[in-house]
Formats: structure tokens, sequence, C-alpha cells
């Protein structure tokens, strides 16, 4: 396994990858790597000849006062997964080499960014989407593999590479649950064992949502305040907001009504730590189909 550092030989064993016939599959992450990151891995290892795992914990998308500093980060223990999973490359950059000045250049998506994360983190997809540009400007044409764990991420950067007609194929990949529900999340290393006891009320939530829809139940308030009323059981959570979107365009649903594919996505907060976590419906000819990931 390769483990780079810098740009130009990342760049130089993609086009070496390419030149030999070989497609490429990317996986960027922060690190910290769990079965969710390894579900990806897998899906490129399977979808692709050369894989390359990025881990960066991208400074531009992190907001003043946010875990920045203190995000959870084991390098040796990454490589060591990566190496498990017949990772090809990990390109594991320093911030100077990936932002030699602070840039003037960013990817802005609009509309998409604007509700749920972008809401309480207005910078936020900002930075993914630059530093996911950057990093498809370097590896060049390849297919890239993503969770749906992070939804809005995923229809942000889907969007993008369409808008600029990026060499680049986005996958989304199934959201990856501990046995309790509790979507996998570097960010869960924060928890105490009192906030880890307490954090699968999320899915609880989502899930008592999504069985009211199979029921019959079509109206988003409706649904919204399901979500609500399940995570107030437990006191030391905190939801900060929970919406029931197109999972493409993002737009709000007031009823669902007819075919499509929809989220039922939150945020919420335990003690100093920020959760996201959804699932996805979709309506065919009046059937109702939920996607609640799958569990380690
Ligand atoms: P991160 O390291 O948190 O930036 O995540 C890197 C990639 O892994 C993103 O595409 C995430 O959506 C994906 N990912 C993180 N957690 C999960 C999970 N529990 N299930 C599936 N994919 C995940």
């Amino acid at each position: 396994m390769l483990h780079l550092q810098t740009v130009a030989d990342l760049r130089a064993a993609c086009d070496r990858a390419r030149a030999g016939g070989h497609s490429v599959g990317l996986v960027p992450t922060m690190g910290f790597l769990h079965a969710g990151h390894r579900s990806l891995m897998r899906a490129a290892r399977a979808g692709c000849d050369f894989v390359v795992v990025t881990i960066f914990v991208n400074p531009l998308q992190f907001g003043p006062g946010e875990d920045l500093d203190r995000y959870p980060r084991d390098l040796a223990g990454d490589l060591a997964q990566c190496e498990e999973e017949q990772v090809d490359c990990v390109f594991a950059p320093a911030a100077r080499e990936m932002y030699p000045s602070a840039p003037l250049t960013t990817v802005h998506v609009a509309r998409l960014t604007e509700g749920m994360c972008g809401a309480a983190r207005p910078t936020h997809f900002d930075g993914v989407t630059t530093v996911v540009a950057k990093l498809f400007a370097i590896v060049g044409p390849c297919t890239a593999y993503f969770g749906r764990k992070d939804a809005q991420q995923l229809a942000v950067v889907r969007r993008m590479a369409e808008d600029l007609n990026l060499p680049v194929t986005v996958v989304g990949c199934p959201l990856v649950r501990e046995a309790d529900g509790l979507a996998l999340s570097s960010r869960n290393a924060y928890l105490d064992p009192e906030e880890r006891a307490a954090a699968p009320v999320l899915f609880a939530a989502l899930r008592a949502a999504g069985d009211a829809v199979v029921a019959g139940e079509r109206d988003a308030q409706r649904l919204r305040a399901i979500v609500r009323e399940t995570v107030a059981k437990e006191p030391s959570v905190a939801l900060e907001y929970v919406d029931v979107r197109d999972a493409q365009g993002l737009e709000p649903v007031a009823t669902i009504d007819g075919d499509g594919e929809l989220l039922v996505a939150l945020a919420a907060r335990i003690g100093a730590t920020r959760l996201i976590d959804n699932i996805g419906i979709s309506i065919r000819g009046g059937d109702v189909a939920l996607d609640l990931g799958r569990t380690v």
C-alpha cells in the first residue's frame, strides 16, 4: 500500500494507474476510521482497480468554536485498517500541503446547503465542497464513494460534480449502524457512557417516523412531531432540527404524495457532541420501503 503525503505524488499515482488501464476509486475521509468508512472502501475495492483513501481533517469545514482541534486522530490505526481492506493508496497530507495559503477560490453550492446542517454550520459545506473539488482535481477521473450517513453532503457533492462537469461518478453507500441503532461516527468517541446509552434514541425516533409512514401517515409535520416526541424522552439529548426532504434536491416536503425518494434527517446535541442521522423513504406506486441503513 502506498502512503503518500504530497499532491504531486497522489496525482502521479492516479495518472499511472489510469495509464495502465486501471480504474480509480476514491474514498475521502477525515480519518479515525470505523466500519462505516470501511464499507465505502469495500464498495470501492469491488468496483475499481486502484483504490485511494484520503485522510484529512479539513480545517475549512470547521466553524469557529467547533471541534477541529480535538477531532479524533489515529493515523497508525487508520493505515492498518486500510491495509486490511486492501486499499492501494492512502493520501494523508498536512494542512499546509492542501492549503499552502488561505484559498481565495472556494466552491459554493447554493440552496442545497442552506437548511438542515447548513443552518447551524453556515460555512461547513463550502469547506466540504472546496476540499472535495480539490481532491477530485488531484485524483482525476474516478468513481468517488460517499456515505448516505451524510445525506446532505452527498446531495451537495453530487450537485457540485454535475454542475462543474467534474470527471467523477459519485456513488452513495448505505449508512452503517451499531447493533443498538446508533449511526457510526468518528464523533461517537466523544460520548461518555451515559451519553452513549442515550444516543440510540436518535435512530429510535427516525424509525418511529418511518414506521408511521409505513402505517399510512403522510403529513411531514406529524412525522417531525413523532421524532421530536421520541427524542424528548431522553432529556440529555437536544434536537437541533428534524426535516422531511426530497432526497436529491433536498426540497422540504409538506405532504408525502406520489412516488419519490425522501429523507427524514436530524441533528442533535448530546452534551458537547453534535450527531446527525437520517433514514430514507422510498415510495413507489403506493408501496413504502424504508432505508434504515445496515448494522455492522
Ligand atoms: P468523515 O470521515 O466523517 O468525513 O466521513 C467520510 C465518509 O464516510 C463520508 O462519505 C461519510 O458519509 C462516510 N461515513 C461516515 N460514517 C458513516 C456511516 N456510519 N455509514 C456509512 N458511511 C459513513
